[in-house]
């Protein structure tokens, strides 16, 4: 059961925004979604990609056009989460689980095409959605039109699920099926509620570190970005600083580490000839 992360769209930005001491010119960040074929459960999804919703359309807030137009994504319709499941000869009304990291817009895009899902998801992200939605407000990158009208309905916090201790220091996670094969890892600071996936039984074991940081070089090369790092990188510094150091610690017992953003390939990637 390998996981492939897919590319639903790049954006663009300065290097040294997300990443200390690096250069001015800009950089293609990756905002890829994941897609595990479960042998029991069927496709589960690791969050839902930016797409079309974000970018056009008459039906959205005045923030979310403001947000669009700010970030300008460059979608990349080939590698939205419904070709891909296509790809692997499945239909939108097969995902009974989807895994939302975080409410960003970039994660959350194509969840409404998924109605027999439920989405495994922190309180604490739902709680903030809750408390900010009537601010309607930009720098959150939290948009309450993307969600599924019945999304409150549909929700499994983590917590009510098996606890497991990960490997390598990451702490305990939430045992998704109950056969060990994907953890949640709360890593928070990143935004409320923020989530990582672990993978315990790849060789050698994998943790989708999400948006902990968005270039790899912040965490192994300790490049964190300075201020002015905004909102949408940092929702709590010193817990982002936490988490990293428990990822870095990860990492030198010997586990890989994928996050969302990061521009450099990964033998994870989804590309259209990955096995059917
Ligand atoms: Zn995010």
């Amino acid at each position: 059961m390998i996981p492939v992360f897919a590319n639903s769209a790049h954006v663009f930005t300065r290097e040294r925004l997300v990443l200390r001491g690096g250069r001015l010119t800009k950089v293609a960040l990756r905002v890829r979604f994941g897609l595990i074929r479960h042998p029991k459960h069927g496709p589960v999804l690791i969050d839902a990609g930016y797409g079309p919703r974000v970018t056009q359309g008459a039906g959205r807030s005045a923030a979310l056009k403001l947000y669009a137009a700010l970030l300008k994504p460059r979608l990349d319709p080939l590698q939205s989460p419904l070709a891909v499941l296509a790809h692997y000869g499945f239909d939108p009304a097969d995902v009974q689980t989807i895994i939302v990291t975080h409410l960003h817009a970039d994660h959350v895009t194509y969840l409404r095409d998924f109605p027999n899902a439920r989405f495994i998801i922190a309180p604490e992200a739902v709680r903030f959605m809750a408390n900010h939605s009537h601010l309607g407000n930009v720098h959150h990158g939290i948009f309450t039109e993307l969600l599924p009208d019945d999304f409150a309905d549909r929700l499994i916090d983590p917590l009510g699920l098996p606890q497991v201790e990960a490997p390598f220091g990451l702490g305990q996670g939430a045992d998704l099926f109950g056969d060990g094969s994907i953890l949640t890892i709360p890593l928070p600071g990143h935004a409320p509620g923020h989530l990582g996936v672990c993978f315990p039984h790849l060789d050698p074991p994998l943790l989708y570190a999400t948006d902990a940081q968005w270039m790899m070089q912040a965490i192994t090369q300790d490049r964190v970005p300075g201020f002015p790092a905004t909102p949408l990188v940092f929702h709590d510094r010193a817990a982002s600083q936490a988490s990293i150091t428990r990822i870095r610690a990860f990492i030198d017992q010997g586990g890989e580490v994928l996050l969302c953003h990061d521009p450099a390939p990964s033998r994870y990637d989804f590309t259209d000839q990955t096995d059917g």
